[in-house]
């Protein structure tokens, strides 16, 4: 076995590139091998902050029930059933251990690809869209909806309708219009998209987002957005005194009047009303498209779930690398959420 020194000395000869691959290579055994414990004890912790809860039923009588398979299993004294520390999670009825979900969230925060997720974790392609989506889905349940209040910038967004992926194994899909090249005219990635000449074949965004840092996204209607589409989005979720800051689309005007939210909306040209702009927002939606031009267009059935992890990854902007993919599988294991695969058949859309 070579010695310590010996492996150090050999580094030096490495040229930069080589080193960093020495460097990164250690940093999966060391860092990722200890994030095993802090993940399990994170997402106990988490779980059980206000009591332990079945996961199955909700119930709050539950009693512990021996171990299994080296994890303290628990029973419900409502509906019998038992669980553990991670039921109800992305990895439930994984038969792969936590560290290559834990490894996947490390390429899923270095922004990889399904295919060169599933190259580095061992996984075939198919596991590696449905570990994404599992853990987006988790993830969407642990951060909700949200609220904002305060001065609150709100924007909409344009995505064109994709129906990729549905029509490969369905006998019964058929396409509503001619399918689009990638990169054509009219594509998701449109940089220069402009909210004329919006079509039933867009999908409208909807985005909000006050000064401190609470963001708000969901898909809203196909097409033009209507007041009605605006209010339901922020029912229950804004506080009392709130300035919206707005472009000057009417249906903002409609949507004040019925709510009661005093509006300042920023003239097409103007960039400032003192404190009132809309910048903010402005910068998320050019970010966010330009996030979204690497996946290549997404089906629209998946959409809110990159929503999700855009604004996922916006509230961790400042964090470590490293700890995000932490924090990413600890809170996507923390809510009781489990996708299973026959979910993803059936899955639609998602409009509030
Ligand atoms: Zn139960």
């Amino acid at each position: 076995m070579p010695s310590v020194e010996s492996i150090i000395k050999d580094t030096q000869t490495l040229g930069t590139t080589g080193q960093e691959e020495v460097l990164s290579y250690l940093e999966e055994v060391i860092v990722l091998g200890s994030f095993v414990t802090e993940v399990t004890d994170e997402v106990k912790e988490n779980r059980f902050s206000r009591g332990k809860v079945c996961p199955h039923c909700e119930h709050d009588k539950v009693s512990r029930n021996g171990k299994f398979d080296g994890k303290q299993r628990y029973i419900c004294k409502s509906c019998g059933r038992t669980f553990n520390d991670f039921t109800q999670s992305p990895s439930y009825n994984s038969k792969k251990d936590i560290r290559k979900w834990i490894l996947y969230g490390k390429c899923m925060i270095n922004g990889y690809s399904i295919r060169k997720c599933a190259e580095i974790v061992e996984i075939s392609v198919p596991t590696s869209f449905f570990w994404r989506h599992k853990i987006i889905d988790a993830i969407r349940t642990f951060i909700g909806m949200g609220s904002v209040g305060g001065v609150v910038e709100v924007d909409e967004t344009f995505f064109r309708e994709s129906f990729k992926g549905n029509h490969k194994k369905s006998t019964t899909f058929t396409m509503p219009r001619k399918s689009r090249k990638r990169g054509a005219k009219g594509s998701q990635s449109n940089k220069g998209q402009r909210k004329r000449g919006i079509s039933d074949e867009q999908v409208c965004v909807l985005c909000a987002m006050d000064r401190v840092g609470n963001i708000m996204t969901e898909l809203i209607c196909k097409g033009r957005m209507k007041h009605t589409d605006v209010e339901r989005f922020f029912e229950n979720r804004i506080d009392d005194d709130s300035i919206f800051c707005t472009d000057s689309h009417k249906s903002y005007i409609k949507f004040a009047q019925n709510t009661g939210v005093e509006l300042k909306q920023i003239k097409r040209g103007r960039h400032k009303e003192g404190v009132y702009h809309i910048q903010h927002i402005n910068s998320y939606h050019s970010k966010l498209k330009k996030w979204m031009d690497r996946f290549n267009g997404v089906a629209t059935k998946y959409l809110s779930n990159y929503m999700y992890w855009f604004k996922w990854l916006q509230y961790f902007d400042t964090e470590k690398d490293t700890l995000k993919s932490k924090h990413l599988i600890v809170q996507s294991h923390t809510s009781h959420c489990y996708t299973k695969l026959r979910d993803f058949k059936i899955k639609k859309a998602i409009f509030v």
